[in-house]
Formats: structure tokens, sequence, C-alpha cells
């Protein structure tokens, strides 16, 4: 039987640009083509899409996929298993150099469009083919590759299993074990359990929570958590703005309904905000409320800010972009009182997001909430669970597909660190069953 290798080629060093390659025998199979968006913003002035990738790739931006120059075989399909740009961002950098349709959900390879139309320096002509979960598909002689349904913190979001004649590799990023979503349905933890059953002979996963103990609580919860802190104040009269992150769909449908609860007119604002929402609710994803305004340009949304500004504050429930301090986005204009509304004493500012755990959004974040306080802002800090399994969602879901090897990935040495330790619990050896990689390695498994 033919050997199996696995390419790590980003994504194993760091939280972001994600992809991994897997050959068995003469056919390729890609997962995932992210960007690292915060090796982006510490560089001035960078606009992506007039960047050629082997800049990109110096920058440590995006995967550095020549790599794959090595790599004999066919590369068969680009998938793809979520619309985060860590796990997308780079399709209309690289995905150029592979004659390989993209395959993803219907969600995902609409933001993929979006990406490959807003690109300027290369043409990604790759066929763009949606596959659902729950379905299957050939792609070559030997290799047909399956869309298990997941949670995780956007929508439409998948794990890849690909059966092969030595038995099924399964792609697990990202996920939350999730049994009561606010936003589509939990886990197929059915079929999950039976590809178990099957014979998983590999599956390579997040490490990302891995060192976090316990379990990641449900959307529910963040839901309650929102709730509790939007509705359960006597001082109703002040500003209030909510920052999440644009793609977290449910996120935003919960902060909607508590628009309504509060009696205030939701106004979504920021590019991203526009992109990702629009998108959700022309594909029918979700209903938006019909008072709802959604602002993505610069200028419309200052107009619509000191409207509000004037006819009061407490009639409007601002959602913007900008949680993690990024240089440019609403919150920090507003921090910058370049937006026309003004923060005054006792305006609430509510983080639904948690902070990325990388130096330059620290810093950013910390900037950022300095400034809102310093005009006076009550800031209210983590209204938010995360969308990655914790450690015991690991051993849960570790145990019920049992693979006979398994790779960390999606996350930097501690992280995977950790996971090794998780999985050393329920029987794993480090160098045996499972395996460290670092970017640019592969590792054969005969
Ligand atoms: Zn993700």
């Amino acid at each position: 039987m033919d050997d199996i290798g696995i390419i790590a080629v980003g994504g194993y060093n760091e939280m972001g640009r994600n992809m991994t390659a897997v050959h068995v025998g003469g056919d390729i199979i890609i997962f995932d083509m992210g960007l690292r968006l915060d090796q982006v913003q510490i560089h001035e002035d960078v606009e992506i899409e007039r960047m050629h990738s082997l800049d990109l790739i110096k920058i440590g931006a995006i995967p550095d996929d020549t790599v794959m120059k090595g790599v004999d075989g066919t590369v068969r399909a680009i998938v793809c298993t979520h619309g985060h740009l860590d796990h997308i961002g780079a399709i209309s950098k690289l995905a150029h150099r592979y004659r390989a349709p993209i395959i993803a959900t219907p969600y995902t390879i609409g933001l993929i469009k979006q990406l490959i139309k807003s690109e300027r320096k290369f043409p990604a002509e790759n066929e763009l083919v949606e596959m659902n979960a729950g379905e299957t598909k050939e792609v070559s002689k030997n290799l047909s590759i399956e869309f298990i349904r997941v949670q995780h913190s956007t929508l439409d979001c998948v794990f890849i299993a690909v059966h092969t004649p030595r038995g099924i590799l399964l792609y697990a990023n990202d996920f939350k074990m999730d049994r009561t979503p606010t936003l589509g349905e939990p886990p197929d933890i059915k079929r999950l359990k039976q590809i178990g059953k099957e014979g998983v002979f590999l599956m390579i996963t997040e490490s990302t929570n891995a060192a976090i103990v316990g379990k990641t609580p449900s959307e529910r919860i963040a839901k309650d958590l929102l709730n509790d802190v939007l509705i359960g104040t006597e001082e109703t009269e002040s500003g209030v703005i909510v920052t999440t992150f644009a793609s977290h769909i449910a996120r935003i449908a919960a902060t909607l309904e508590i628009a309504k609860k509060m009696d205030r007119i939701p106004v979504l604002m920021g590019r991203s905000m526009d992109k990702y929402v629009k998108l959700a609710a022309k594909m029918g994803y979700i209903q938006l409320p019909e008072n709802l305004k959604i602002y993505g340009v610069r200028k419309n949304i200052d107009k619509a800010f000191t409207r509000i500004a004037s006819e009061g504050k407490e009639k409007y429930l601002p959602i913007v972009t900008g949680h993690q301090g990024e240089p440019g986005a609403v919150l920090e204009r507003i921090s910058m009182d370049n937006t026309g509304y003004r923060i005054e004493n006792g305006d609430k500012i509510i983080f639904s997001a948690n902070v990325i755990p990388t130096p330059s959004t620290r810093a950013n974040r910390y900037v950022l909430e300095t400034k809102l306080k310093m005009r006076g802002a009550r800031i209210y800090d983590g209204v938010h669970v995360s969308g990655h399994a914790c450690k015991e969602d690991h051993w849960e879901l570790l145990r019920m597909i049992n693979p006979e090897h398994v790779i960390p990935a999606h996350g930097n040495i501690v992280m995977h660190g950790s996971y090794i330790e998780m999985a050393e619990n329920t029987g794993y050896v480090l160098g045996d069953t499972i395996h460290l990689l670092r970017n640019g390695e592969e590792l054969v498994l005969g």
C-alpha cells in the first residue's frame, strides 16, 4: 500500500496561515490556505491585494508553499474547512499555482469569491465547488472527501474526512463541541462516532485552546452573557457600543435580538461587517431586522455617527469592528474621536470578543482600551465564549475518533505541547503515534 505523506506548510509554528498538504500515491490534497493577519498589520501601508505572494511569504503573512515544489504528484483539490481568513485568506495569492478545484461549503465559497474578486495581482481561475456538510465527493480514483458538520465561530464549518485505501484521514480544524448552538445545527456526533468505528488512521486537529482546562461553553452562554450585560443595567440612557467578530454571525444575530429588547436601533459599522453579514443574509443564513442599518464605507459611517450623536445615542446600538484595536477600524477611530460619536463619561463599550493572543494584538488592544477609558468609557471585557475546543473537548474527540496517528496543528509549539500532553494521557506516544510537525516538514506514514 502507498505511503502517506503529510506536509506541514503553514500554521504549525503560529496562529494563522494554515495550510497542510497530504499525498497518497500520486494524488495530493491541500487543506486550507490561510493568512496571518498580525504579520501584515505590523507593516504599515501594506496593501495585500497588490502584493506578490513571494513578498507575503517573506514577511510570514502566508504559508511558504515553495516546499510543494519538491512533492511528487498532482494536486486534486484545495479544500477549506470554513471562511476565516487564517484558513482562506491566502487563496487569492497561492491557488492559481495549482490546477485544482477549490471545494468548500456554500458560505465559505461565497467569501472565497469575494477574495478572488478583490485580488489585484494574481488571477485565480480555479473552479469553485460548493459542497454541503454530509456530502461526499470523489476527487481521484483512490480518494474521496466527505464534509462533516461541526460548530465553531462562523457559519457552515466542517471537518474534512478523506477516504483513502489506507483508511480515513480526518482534518479537524477548527471546531467546538457545541451541542446547543444559537445558529445552525450541533456537530454531527453520530457521523464522527461512525468514522471512528470505520477506522481513522490519522487525525490532524487544532491545538489552539488545548492548554485551557475544561470544556468550551456553548454559544448559548455567550448569548446569555451579552443579554446580561446589555439588559442588566439601570443606566439605560448612556451610549452603548458592542464590538465583535464580523464573521461571527451567530453572535451578531444575538446582539440584534437584544437590541430589539433594548428598544434601540441596531447599526452595523465597518467594512467587514458589511461583507460577512450581508452575504449571510443574502444566502439565507439569517434574517435581518427591518430597522437595521449597515454602513461599510468610512464616509457613510461618519455621517451615520454624526446623525446618531444628534438624535441621541440612547436610541441606537452600534455594533462595530475593531475589538483587537486594529488601526483604522471603527472602534479605534472612535477612541481617537474621529467619527462624530464622542465618547462621554459612562458610555459603555462591550467587547464580545477575546484578545487574539499575539504580542501585536495585545499591544493594539491595550492602546485602544486606554484611549477609550481616558474619554470616560466603561469597559465590559470578555463578554464572549471561544469558538475553539478546550482540553476536555479534545479528549472527547480524540477518544471518539480513536485515530492510529494524531498531529496537532493550528497553533504554536506551546499549544502543541499541551495537546501532546493530553494525548499522552489517552495512550499516544510522542514520535510514534503522535507527531510534532514544524512548518516546512514532511511526515511519512507507512
Ligand atoms: Zn476559525
